[in-house]
């Protein structure tokens, strides 16, 4: 989450860029102050287990963003937390299963399917690209960033792209683009701590 949060501060402005063009120019921000608080509510009570964590940073995360990604983002980390349960420690099959879990409920939660121009073009590939293993997490990145990449030629069907039409062929989806970040954070801190594949 740490990971994470530094990734979406880093990378704000690039996101609200995007959102520019299909959007309403919130995506950084609204990211920026969902994991700014999830930050300070993990330091301030220091959860006992993962799955503790992933569900308190997905709590803050629904009740300070007003966008859609709150919601969506907030549901991915919920779910996934409660289905790690209490267990002090996981491997990275748990992890990819509980991830698999989170994305299944975004796409509910959201009404949409891989193909829509939204985040599930990144969620779903990086996921996938974990392997039965759980821990090709390098190859998640990839698969994440190129499912970002691969909205562009999208039109969207889902969310305020949709608003635009075939006036939001050419631009590469918001939430694909933080959700690729997502996975760039697993990738570099599963490499830091030396649990790579
Ligand atoms: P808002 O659209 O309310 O301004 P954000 O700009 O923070 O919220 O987030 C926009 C992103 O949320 C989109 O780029 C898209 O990836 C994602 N999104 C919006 N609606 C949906 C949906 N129904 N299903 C999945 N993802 C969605
Ligand atoms: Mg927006």
């Amino acid at each position: 989450m740490s990971a994470v949060g530094a990734a979406v501060d880093r990378e704000a402005d690039r996101l609200t860029e995007l959102d520019s063009a299909v959007g309403d120019a919130d995506h950084g921000a609204n990211m920026r102050r969902g994991f700014t608080a999830a930050l300070a509510s993990l330091e301030e009570e220091r959860p006992a287990s993962p799955g503790a964590v992933l569900a308190l940073a997905g709590r803050r995360l629904i009740s300070t963003v007003g966008g859609a990604s709150g919601p969506l983002y907030g549901t991915l980390l919920r779910r996934a937390g409660k289905a790690l349960g209490t267990e002090e420690t996981v491997d990275a099959a748990r992890l990819r299963e509980a991830l698999r879990t989170g994305v299944e409920a975004v796409a509910q939660l959201g009404s949409s399917a891989p193909g829509d121009k939204t985040m599930l073009d990144a969620l779903f590939p990086g996921v996938e690209a974990l392997g039965a293993s759980g821990a090709d997490f390098a190859a998640a990145r990839a698969a994440a960033e190129e499912g970002a990449a691969a909205t562009v030629p999208m039109q969207a069907r889902r969310g305020r792209a949709s608003y635009l039409g075939e006036r939001s062929i050419g631009h590469m989806d918001p939430g694909a683009a933080s959700s690729a970040l997502f996975f760039a954070a697993l990738a570099e801190t599963a490499e830091a701590s030396g649990v790579a594949a």
